[in-house]
C-alpha cells in the first residue's frame, strides 16, 4: 500500500515535473525566437544603414581610436580608388605608401584627424582633394570623435561634401563684387546704398573719405545721424531717402554739404530705389555729384549772359537812338527837298535837288535796315498779325515802284493764282518789306526786258495756308556761287556792285530772317543766260470771317475811304516835320489842322471833332503819351473813340507795343512814309 501511495506520488510527481519543463520549454523557445527575431532585425537595420551610406554622394568612413580605417563608404571608395584594395586595418600613413595618388589623397589626414581629437567635438574645414582624373574638388569634411564613458578614444567618423560649385559661385561673387567695388572706388562721385530703414550697406572710397570722413567698414551697418558731419541733416537725408523708396522711382535734391574736411560743398543727390529677387524694394542707392564748380560756371554763364543781353540792348537803344538823332534831322532834309521840288527850279537846281533826295533816301533805307536786321538779331522783332489783302499789299508796293519802273522802261507783270486767298491773316508790314526789298533789287539789276510777280497756293490746312511768292526778272543774274551768299549780311556780288547800283548788302539778310521768322523760307535762282527769280515761301492764317464777306467790308471801308476828304490834327513839334506832312496830306485832299502840343491838341478837340489825330510823342508842355492818356479818359466817360496815330522816330517794336498799351491805335515812323500813313489811315478808318 505504502508502495503503492509512493509510487503514484512519484508518478504526481513526475506529472509536475512534466509540466514545469514543458512551460519552461516553451518560455525558452519564445525567447530563443525573439532573440532570433532581434538578430534578424538587427542585421536588417544594418542592411539598410550600409545601403543608405553606400547610396550617399558624400564621403563617409569609420576609423578606430588609432586611426585605422574601419569602414568606407562606396563613394569614398571610389572617389580614393580604394575598390579592392585592402584598406581596412589600415591608418592613412600606411595607405599613403601605395601610390603617389594615395600620397597626395591622404597626407596631412592623421594631422587633421588628431586635431578632431584634441577638440573632442565635431570639427569642419574645406579642404581640397585630388581627384584620380588629376583634378581637384572641394570637399567640407566634418570629423566626429567618439569615446567611451570612461573618456577613452573609441572612434572617428569621418564625413565629406563635395562642395566644388558652391565655393566656385562663392568666389566668383567675391571676385564680383571686388570688381564692383573697386568699380564704385574709381568714380568721383559719392556713392552709397542704404536698407528701407536708410542703414548703410556700403558706399564707394569718394563718400567715405570725403563726406563721412570714416572707413567703409566703420560705416557700413550704421545710420546718418551716427555718421554723417552734418547730423543736423539727417533727418533730411531719411526723408529723401524714403521718398524714392516709397515712390519706387528716383528722387533728385540739391544739397549744401558740410565735408569731411569742414568745408561745404554742393551736391546733387540721385536717390534710386533697388529692389530685391522677389521684387520688394530693399533699398536706395545714392550717387552724389558734387554741382559747386557747374553751378558756379553756370552763375558765370548767366553773368554774362545777361551781360551779354544787356550789351545787345544797349546796342539796340544806341541804334534805336542814333536812328532817332539822325532820322530827325534826316525827316528835315527829306520834307524839305520835297517842298523844294513844288517849287519853281533851275534844270541844274533840279538835278541838285534830285542827288540830295538820293543821297537821303539812301541813308534811311541803310539806318533802317540796319536798326532792322539789329532788331532781328537781338530776337527783339514782333510779329503783328492783322487781315490783310495780299492782292493790294502787291498793287500798292507796284505803285510805291512806278517811278523807277518807268524810268527803267521796263514791263511789269503779275500772276496771282485764282485760288489765293486775297485776305489773310499775318504781318503786313514785313510781307511788304519782303517784297519790296526783292521787288527793289528786280529793278535796279534789270536793264531791259521786264519783271513779274507771282503768288501761288502751295497748301492749305484747315485755316492754315501756305503761300508762294516769286520776283522773276530778265537783269543780270547771278553765277550760281553767289544765290546762297547774298543771304548773308553785307554781301554783294562784287565790289563794283555797290559802285555801279548802290546798295548796301543787308536787304537780302533781312529778308532772310524775317520770312524765317515769319515761319516761312526764301531762296534764289538764276539762269545761265541772266535773269534771277526770288522765292518766298510764307505761312498765313485765314481770318475767321468769311473770305468774301470780309473782303467786301475791306473794299467798301477803302472806298468811302478813299472817296472822302478826312478831318485830320496833326500834333507836331517840329516845323520842318509838321510842314512836310501837312503840306503831303493836304495834296491828298484832306483838311490838316497843325498844333505844336498835346495841350493844344487837347483844346482843339473840344472845339471841333477830327476823323484822326496824328500824334508825335516828344512835344514840349504836354507829350503825345499824356495827352492820349486824357483823350482816353475823356472817352471812357463820354463814349467815342477816335483813331490816334502815333508818329515816332523810335522804330523798336518794344515802343510799339507800349504805344498801344498807351491808347494809341497805330504806329508810324518817321520821317513819314506816305504809303504807311495811308495804310495805317486805311485799316482805321
Ligand atoms: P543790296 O541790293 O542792297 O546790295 P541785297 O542784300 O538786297 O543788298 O542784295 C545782295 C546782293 O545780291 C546784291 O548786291 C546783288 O549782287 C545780288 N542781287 C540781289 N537781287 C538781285 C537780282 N534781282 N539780280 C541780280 N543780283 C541780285
Amino acid at each position: 500500500m505504502t508502495e503503492r501511495i509512493i509510487l503514484l506520488c512519484l508518478l504526481c510527481f513526475l506529472a509536475v515535473l512534466v509540466i514545469v519543463f514543458r512551460r519552461l520549454n516553451r518560455r525558452l523557445q519564445a525567447e530563443v525566437d525573439e532573440r532570433k527575431k532581434t538578430e534578424q532585425e538587427l542585421v536588417a537595420s544594418e542592411e539598410r544603414l550600409r545601403t543608405l551610406i553606400n547610396a550617399m554622394p558624400d564621403i563617409v568612413c569609420f576609423k578606430d581610436a588609432e586611426g585605422r580605417w574601419l569602414e568606407a563608404n562606396d563613394f569614398d571608395l571610389k572617389l580614393f580608388q580604394l575598390e579592392g584594395v585592402d584598406y581596412r586595418g589600415k591608418k592613412d600613413s600606411e595607405l599613403a605608401a601605395f601610390s603617389s595618388f594615395y600620397r597626395e589623397a591622404f597626407s596631412g589626414c592623421e594631422v587633421t584627424d588628431e586635431l578632431a581629437w584634441n577638440k573632442g567635438t565635431l570639427s569642419r574645414a574645406d579642404e581640397v582633394i585630388p581627384c584620380p582624373d588629376g583634378s581637384y574638388k572641394t570637399f567640407d569634411i566634418i570629423k566626429v570623435p567618439t569615446f567611451d564613458t570612461q573618456g577613452n578614444r573609441k572612434g572617428l567618423i569621418v564625413m565629406g561634401r563635395d562642395v566644388t560649385e558652391r565655393v566656385r559661385v562663392e568666389k566668383k561673387r567675391e571676385e564680383d563684387q571686388r570688381f564692383l567695388q573697386t568699380m564704385l572706388d574709381s568714380i568721383s562721385d559719392m556713392i552709397f546704398y542704404k536698407d528701407t530703414d536708410s542703414t548703410y550697406l556700403g558706399c564707394n572710397q569718394a563718400y567715405a573719405s570725403r563726406y563721412i570722413g570714416l572707413g567703409k567698414e566703420q560705416i557700413i551697418g550704421r545710420k546718418d545721424i551716427d555718421i554723417a558731419p552734418d547730423r543736423n541733416q539727417a533727418a533730411l537725408y531719411r526723408a529723401s531717402d524714403l521718398c524714392a523708396i516709397e515712390a519706387g522711382t528716383s528722387y533728385t535734391l540739391e544739397i549744401e554739404l558740410t565735408l569731411a574736411n569742414g568745408e561745404k560743398g554742393l551736391v546733387e543727390v540721385q536717390k534710386t530705389p533697388f529692389r530685391n529677387a522677389d521684387g520688394q524694394v530693399a533699398g536706395v542707392i545714392g550717387v552724389a555729384r558734387d554741382i559747386t564748380e557747374r553751378k558756379r560756371a553756370e552763375q558765370e554763364l548767366r553773368a554774362s549772359r545777361e551781360a551779354a543781353v544787356a550789351a545787345s540792348r544797349a546796342k539796340s537803344e544806341f541804334l534805336a537812338n542814333m536812328s532817332h538823332e539822325i532820322r530827325t534831322p534826316m525827316n528835315g532834309v527829306i520834307g524839305m527837298a520835297h517842298l523844294l521840288g513844288t517849287t519853281e527850279l533851275s534844270p541844274e537846281q533840279e538835278q541838285y535837288l534830285e542827288n540830295i533826295e538820293n543821297s537821303a533816301n539812301s541813308l534811311i533805307t541803310l539806318i533802317g535796315d540796319i536798326l532792322d536786321l539789329s532788331r532781328i538779331e537781338a530776337g527783339r522783332m514782333l510779329l503783328e498779325n492783322v487781315d490783310f489783302s495780299l492782292r493790294r499789299c502787291i498793287q500798292e508796293l507796284l505803285g510805291s515802284q512806278q517811278f523807277q519802273i518807268n524810268q527803267k522802261k521796263i514791263s511789269i507783270h503779275t500772276e496771282i493764282a485764282e485760288d489765293v486767298p486775297d485776305l489773310l491773316r499775318g504781318d503786313q508790314l514785313r510781307t511788304r518789306q519782303i517784297l519790296l526789298n526783292l521787288l527793289g533789287n528786280a529793278i535796279k539789276f534789270t536793264e531791259h526786258g521786264g519783271v513779274t510777280i507771282t503768288a501761288q497756293l502751295v497748301t492749305s490746312e484747315e485755316n492754315r495756308v501756305l503761300i508762294h511768292l516769286a520776283v522773276s526778272d530778265t537783269g543780270i543774274g547771278m553765277p550760281p556761287d553767289l544765290l546762297e551768299r547774298i543771304f548773308a549780311p553785307f554781301e554783294q556780288a562784287d565790289n563794283s556792285t555797290t559802285r555801279r547800283y548802290g546798295g548796301s548788302g543787308l536787304g537780302l539778310a533781312i529778308c532772310r530772317r524775317l520770312a524765317e521768322l515769319m515761319g516761312g523760307r526764301i531762296w534764289a535762282e538764276s539762269g545761265a543766260e541772266g535773269g534771277s527769280t526770288f522765292h518766298v515761301e510764307l505761312p498765313f492764317l485765314l481770318p475767321e470771317q468769311t473770305d468774301r464777306q470780309q473782303e467786301r467790308n475791306c473794299e467798301q471801308a477803302d472806298d468811302v475811304y478813299q472817296d472822302r476828304p478826312l478831318e485830320l490834327l496833326l500834333a507836331e513839334d517840329n516845323l520842318v516835320s509838321a510842314q512836310f506832312v501837312h503840306k503831303v496830306l493836304s495834296r491828298m485832299g484832306h483838311q490838316v489842322t497843325v498844333v505844336g502840343d498835346g495841350r493844344q491838341a487837347l483844346d482843339c478837340l473840344a472845339d471841333r471833332s477830327f476823323d484822326c489825330i496824328l500824334m508825335d510823342i516828344q512835344m514840349p508842355v504836354m507829350g503825345g503819351d499824356a495827352a492820349v492818356r486824357i483823350i482816353r479818359e475823356q472817352e471812357n466817360q463820354r463814349g467815342g473813340h477816335i483813331p490816334i496815330i502815333a508818329l515816332t522816330a523810335h522804330a523798336m517794336d518794344e515802343e510799339r507795343e507800349r504805344l498801344l498799351r498807351q491808347g494809341f491805335d497805330a504806329h508810324v515812323a518817321k520821317p513819314v512814309d506816305i504809303a504807311l500813313l495811308n495804310a495805317a489811315l486805311r485799316r482805321l478808318l
